[in-house]
C-alpha cells in the first residue's frame, strides 16, 4: 500500500480495518501511519476486532516495534495520529456511511473478517481462513451480497500444509461454498506463490460457476 500510494492519497484514507496481525496483513501499517504523522492528516481509525485489537497493541504498537502512536499528537493538527475502534464480533457499526460487522473466521490466531455494507449492497471478506461457518451463516441473511472474497492460499495437493496453517484449498474452498447459498462470485484471494496456476485450474474444476480467482496485479494482502 504504502508504495503504491503516493504520500496525499495515503493521507486521505479514513480507516482500515485489520482482520488479523500476521506480517502479510500488517506491514504497511507502520509505514502508513508514520508517513501521515508527517503530513497533516486527521487521526487514521484502526478498526480491528478486539480480540486482534490486543494483539496489534501488545505486540506490535508496544514502543518496541513500533511507537504506539495513539498517544502521540501530531504537531500540525493537535490531535493523535491513530485511534484504536476495538470492535465487538457480531456487531454492527457504521463508518461514514459504511456499515461494517466483524465475524471472527478460523485461522491459526485471533482473527476476523467483516461483512461490509454501503448503498444497498454488502461484500463478505473473510481475510484468512481455514473453513469456517459463521461468517457464511451470516452472509446467507445479509441481503443483496454481492460478491463474496475469501482465499484459497495453496493447491489441493498441499491440503495437510493448508490444513496445519488453516487456510484454504481449492478443494476445502469447494465444501465452503456449500454453505454459501448466496448467488454471488466467490472470489479467491491470497493464493501463495508459486502455486497461483495449480490453484487457479483446481478452482475451475470445482464447476461452480460463482467461483472465481481475485486477480491481485501487484501485491498480495
Ligand atoms: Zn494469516
Ligand atoms: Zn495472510
Amino acid at each position: 500500500m504504502t508504495s503504491k500510494l503516493s504520500l496525499a492519497q495515503q493521507a486521505r484514507i479514513q480507516a482500515v480495518f485489520i482482520t488479523h496481525s500476521h506480517a502479510d496483513h500488517i506491514r504497511d501499517l507502520p509505514h502508513l501511519i508514520h508517513n501521515r504523522f508527517s503530513q497533516s492528516a486527521p487521526p487514521l481509525i484502526l478498526f480491528a476486532a478486539r480480540h486482534v485489537m490486543d494483539i496489534l497493541c501488545k505486540n506490535v504498537f508496544n514502543g518496541l516495534v513500533w511507537p504506539d502512536f495513539s498517544t502521540i499528537t501530531a504537531p500540525q493538527t493537535g490531535k493523535p495520529v491513530v485511534e484504536y475502534r476495538a470492535l465487538m464480533p457480531g456487531r454492527k457499526i457504521t463508518f461514514n456511511g459504511v456499515g461494517i460487522t466483524p465475524v471472527l473466521v478460523d485461522h491459526q490466531i485471533p482473527a476476523a473478517g467483516a461483512i461490509i455494507e454501503m448503498n444497498g449492497q454488502a461484500i463478505t471478506f473473510t481475510g484468512d481462513t481455514g473453513p469456517t461457518s459463521e461468517i457464511w451463516k451470516r452472509t446467507n441473511k445479509t441481503s443483496n451480497i454481492v460478491a463474496v472474497v475469501t482465499e484459497a492460499s495453496f493447491p489441493n495437493d498441499q491440503q495437510a500444509l493448508a490444513d496445519e496453517t488453516a487456510h484454504l484449498s481449492p478443494e476445502t474452498l469447494g465444501h465452503e461454498l456449500k454453505k454459501i447459498i448466496v448467488d454471488a462470485p466467490v472470489y479467491a484471494s491470497h493464493r501463495k506463490t508459486p502455486f497461483e496456476r495449480d490453484i487457479e485450474s483446481q478452482i475451475r474444476n470445482l464447476r461452480d460457476r460463482r467461483a472465481r480467482v481475485l486477480l491481485e496485479k501487484n501485491y498480495t494482502l
